[in-house]
């Protein structure tokens, strides 16, 4: 369930070409083999999987150990110029939900086959500087739970049960004690991280069973909106925007992101990237460019009407 998308945001001088095959690796066709077998008894689920392989090509690798403690992928860019270095499952083996967990991953994957592409760059303003760290940790966080909403329904629709969609929530922190002790979080990067900490809960509620989830999230607000008292309209306007859907909208996907992160008073991402088949067949990556981006902003907005381009706009004049 868990995300690694570290290697997208990282300096390109960081990447390591990683060409030596581990026990239990495998790249390419083997990989599709094997992911095919462990599909086995889930015949949809098979065929998307086979066409996600596909698409990726050379450029996937698969991994799977009983010593994980759980399961994800990565999909890792090269910057300049921009490429697809590899896209990565790793499985944790001997679980109760095995084919659920793979097909979980693949379907991440399979989000920018479907053409949705990848947010790449961003800068934090100079007054974040000293919180960097924290908000480059947010994006893969934010990006994973909103690939949710556009896997759940696929995931359900292979005949996999929903409680398997994820393995765990991962769990609230004392947030009444964080509220009064932790100095930072009533600072400007405090709205955000208590934002983020809403978010989590609250959309987890649209892809978990179970009441733990909105638990979380009511704690989250109260505690959180104590702090910040704007939380509680950010909250809802959040809530607003999921459910429009909006997100599914995939011309305009980039533009919908960043207006959920201006909301949460996020900086938005400057560079966009999606994979695409070349001619010769093989996934490529190509930036986005600022003329995409400008006809996507007008169907933007006569797609998505005033509402939530308001919100857009208002959030962007607040950050
Ligand atoms: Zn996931």
């Amino acid at each position: 369930m868990s995300l690694n998308h570290k290697g997208e945001l990282k300096d390109q001088n960081l990447f390591k070409e990683n060409t030596k095959l581990q026990p239990n690796e495998y790249r390419g066709s083997a990989a599709k083999d094997l992911i095919d077998c462990r599909l086995s008894g889930w015949p949809k689920a098979q065929m998307l999987a086979a066409e996600i392989c596909d698409f990726y090509g050379d450029y996937l690798q698969y991994y799977e150990s009983s010593a994980l403690e759980s399961s994800q992928y990565q999909i890792k860019l090269q910057h300049e110029p921009i490429a697809l270095q590899y896209a990565r499952i790793e499985l944790q083996l001997d679980t109760p939900r095995m084919a659920e967990a793979l097909m979980h991953e693949l379907l991440h994957l399979s989000i920018r086959m479907r053409g949705y592409p990848i947010g790449e760059k961003f800068s934090i303003p100079y007054e974040l500087a000293e919180y960097a760290g924290t908000i480059i940790d947010f994006y893969p966080r934010i990006g994973n739970l909103l690939e949710h909403e556009l896997i759940i329904e696929p995931f359900v629709g292979f005949g996999f049960e929903k409680k398997n969609f994820l393995s765990c929530l991962s769990p609230a922190p004392d947030y009444q004690e964080l509220a009064s002790t932790v100095p930072s979080l009533k600072e400007q990067i405090g709205l955000a991280w208590w934002c983020l900490e809403y978010f989590r809960h609250w959309i987890s509620t649209r892809h978990w069973v179970g009441d733990e989830a909105y638990i979380y999230a009511d704690s989250a607000l109260f505690w959180g909106s104590k702090v910040h008292p704007e939380m509680r309209i950010i909250a809802q306007k959040i809530r607003e925007f999921i459910e429009s859907g909006a997100l599914t909208d995939i011309k305009n996907h980039h533009l919908h992101v960043n207006t959920l992160l201006t909301l949460m008073r996020i900086p938005v991402f400057t560079d966009w990237v999606s994979i695409q088949t070349s001619s010769d067949g093989k996934a490529v990556a190509n930036r986005l460019i600022e003329e995409d981006l400008v006809i996507s902003y007008n169907r933007y907005n006569h797609y998505a009407g005033n509402s939530i381009l308001s919100l857009f706009q208002a959030g962007f004049c607040h950050l």
